[in-house]
């Protein structure tokens, strides 16, 4: 006997198949099918051959659709599909639809492998990609973070040593002259008093006051940069002439002003308002007292007040030296100075502080410059109600 041919072979190989067979009429009824076929769906022999394949699929006209198609469009392409058990569940399939011709009838069949194993597998680790590029993207985002954070503490680091050079540069020019000055005013105090030089003496003495007040008022702006950093301004707000504190500020200007140096005011606030006349003093004088220092002997510097409903506006105006364009931008950095400034006596604090005290009361400040032109400066305040 030849094995091949036993029916029962043929039946052996065919159910020792991995893969579940299935052969159906163009009804879709089943005609044939292997024992791995139907351990996939969960059905007896005797209950597979009694059902139609349709059930077989979660999308029920997916085999119709093909037993449709012309002959000889096959689905070579396996393609995956859920498939349905007997019991209603689902299972992961991967088909591959074909013909067989068997005694001049067209049969169709279906070879048909479960692999829910694989796509489960294959979801955990889409899962655990995917748990794992968050947490790439997290770790990044932190980096990210940290260079970030990194950069910003270089540059400040940078900006304070950038800082701690100017500020030595400056200060050791601002306090050196005075503190020369005061050696030697001292010792010639002590020569003339010697010698009974009394007017002479005196002159000096009167000097070392003036030089130690220029110290004191120098140590006070660095205490109130100090203050205004630290968000220690808070203001004092009160009912006040405007028109007085104008002439207070110009009164004390007077022995300021150089040789041939004008100043004129137009204050169009007439009646009292209500503002911190303290800090206002300082924002005027210190804008008033650059006027004066970056002009020439005969320039003339204007300060103007004015107002409207919800605005206080005031301005200093000189015909000075200017701000050089390429520098204007930096102009109200902590001790900062332009270049054409080296030569007048400064520590680069003033308008860093102006701009500070401007801020403590929510106002703005602006300017306008042209070198060897003029300077203007200008504040703007907001009104206050002093009885709210
Ligand atoms: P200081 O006058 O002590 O140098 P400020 O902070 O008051 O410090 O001013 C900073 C810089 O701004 C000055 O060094 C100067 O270059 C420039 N500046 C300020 N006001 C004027 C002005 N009215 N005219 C020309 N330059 C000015």
């Amino acid at each position: 006997m030849l094995l091949k041919e036993e029916i029962a072979f043929y039946k052996v190989c065919f159910d020792s198949m991995q893969m579940g067979i299935l052969v159906c009429d163009a009804n879709q009824n089943i005609v044939l099918c292997n024992t791995p076929l139907e351990e996939i769906f969960g059905y007896t022999n005797k209950e597979i051959l009694e059902i139609n394949a349709s059930v077989f699929f979660e999308d029920s006209n997916i085999f119709s659709q093909f037993i449709s198609l012309p002959e000889g469009d096959d689905h070579h392409q396996p393609i995956e599909i859920y498939g349905v058990k007997k019991d209603g569940s689902k299972v992961f399939l991967e088909v591959t639809f074909g013909n067989v011709w068997y005694q001049n009838t067209l049969y169709y069949k279906a070879i048909i492998s479960d692999i829910s194993e694989r796509k489960e597998k294959e979801q955990q680790i889409t899962g655990q990609n995917s748990i794992l590029k968050k947490e790439i993207d997290n770790r990044s985002k932190e980096l990210h973070d940290v260079i970030e954070q990194l950069k910003v503490s270089l540059l400040k680091e940078k900006e304070i040593n950038h800082l701690k050079t100017k500020f030595i540069t400056m200060a050791s020019h601002e306090f050196k002259t005075p503190l020369s000055a005061l050696l030697t005013s001292t010792e010639l105090i002590i020569k003339y008093s010697d010698l009974n030089l009394y007017k002479n003496r005196d002159e000096h003495v009167a000097k070392v006051k003036s030089v130690i007040d220029h110290l004191n008022k120098m140590l006070d702006g660095f205490l109130t940069l100090e203050n205004i950093e630290a968000g220690n301004i808070t203001p004092n707000f009160s009912n006040f002439d405007c028109n007085s504190l104008i002439n207070e500020i110009k009164n004390h200007a007077q022995s300021f002003l150089k040789n041939k140096q004008s100043l004129q005011i137009n204050n169009n606030i007439s009646e009292t308002i209500c503002q911190d006349a303290h800090i206002l003093n300082i924002i005027i004088t210190n804008l008033l007292y650059n006027a004066i220092k970056y002009s020439e002997e005969d320039g003339q510097i204007v300060i103007s007040c004015n107002q409207n409903k919800s605005n206080l506006y005031f301005s200093i105006e000189d015909q000075g030296i200017g701000i050089p364009k390429n520098e204007q931008n930096l102009i109200f950095k902590r001790f900062f100075r332009a270049k054409n400034a080296m030569y007048y006596p400064g520590t680069g604090i003033g308008l860093n502080i102006v701009k500070g005290y401007v801020n403590s009361l929510n106002g703005s400040i602006s300017f306008e410059s042209e070198e060897h032109k003029g300077t203007i400066f200008k504040v703007q305040l907001p009104k206050i109600d002093c009885n709210e």
